[in-house]
């Protein structure tokens, strides 16, 4: 009897993740909160019991060492461990790659990488690409909560040079619009479309459109147009790849762009 290859059971859900393909796509921590909510749990403990066990010696930051030891500790709110520093989840650094691996181990999906920046590695400089706090639309939320789909984050709000949202014509926030709170990437207890800090619903606060600039529209459109090709691109190979605002403010169009990026066909 012929033997069948058939891959074992995932350890956590296999959550597919939204957006894949498009310029809509999620973020890996965005990822990280609804897979801990699917299993009723906070994403520090998704990290501490699951996530860590895998990275431990990828994540090499001693002071994030011991927040992890510690996470299980009474109090985390004001806290916010390095491990859950962007660093650790959408940048292209080792520690992201380890983030990616363990969580592909977890949950058998191949393609997490493309949640984050790693697809960009050596393609541009890597301290250039992303802003250190979480950012978002909040119609963006209020749109996927009225049409059921699951509320998310989406990786091209990280990007430092976006500032709008193209579909709503809508400066990105960075700040809760209640309690005025800077959000890192991830906190103890996270949630899709929530305020880390007050825990009120992102898509409740004022959401008035501005009419963008046209070169934040601009830099909006490509950034999106690259995340949907974000499969496509090899690994980079450049010694000193340049940053990305020069990428941008370097070539006049979207097809320049994605012509330096991309391999020749
Ligand atoms: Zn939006
Ligand atoms: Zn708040």
């Amino acid at each position: 009897m012929q033997k069948l290859d058939v891959p074992g059971p995932s350890k956590l859900f296999s959550l597919k993740p939204e957006g894949m393909g498009t310029p809509h796509c999620e973020s890996l921590a965005s990822y990280a909160m609804r897979l801990a909510e699917a299993h009723c749990l906070d994403v520090g403990a998704l990290i501490y019991r699951f996530i860590h066990p895998l990275t431990g010696s990828a994540w090499k930051d001693s002071r994030s060492q011991r927040s992890v030891y510690r996470i299980d500790r009474a109090d985390l709110g004001s806290l916010t461990p390095a491990h859950v520093h962007i660093g650790k989840w959408l940048d292209m650094s080792n520690e992201t790659q380890a983030t990616v691996s363990a969580l592909a181990e977890l949950t058998k999906r191949p393609d997490l990488h493309l949640l984050t920046t790693l697809p960009l590695k050596g393609y541009v400089k890597k301290d250039s690409v992303l802003r250190f706090q979480r950012a978002w639309c909040p119609v963006c939320h209020q749109e996927q909560r009225i049409s059921g789909q699951p509320v998310h984050d989406l990786l091209i709000w990280s990007f430092l040079d976006v500032y709008v949202c193209r579909r709503h014509g809508r400066r990105l926030r960075t700040s809760c619009y209640w309690c005025s709170s800077k959000q890192p990437i991830l906190r103890f207890w996270s949630q899709p479309g929530q305020c880390g800090r007050c825990g009120i619903e992102f898509d409740t606060e004022d959401t008035r459109s501005y009419g963008p600039t046209f070169e934040e529209a601009w830099k909006a459109d490509v950034i999106g147009d690259l995340l949907s090709k974000w499969n496509k691109l090899e690994p980079g190979k450049r010694k000193r790849p340049p940053t990305l605002e020069r990428v941008l403010t370097s070539s006049y169009s979207t097809g320049d762009i994605m012509e330096s990026l991309l391999p020749q066909q």
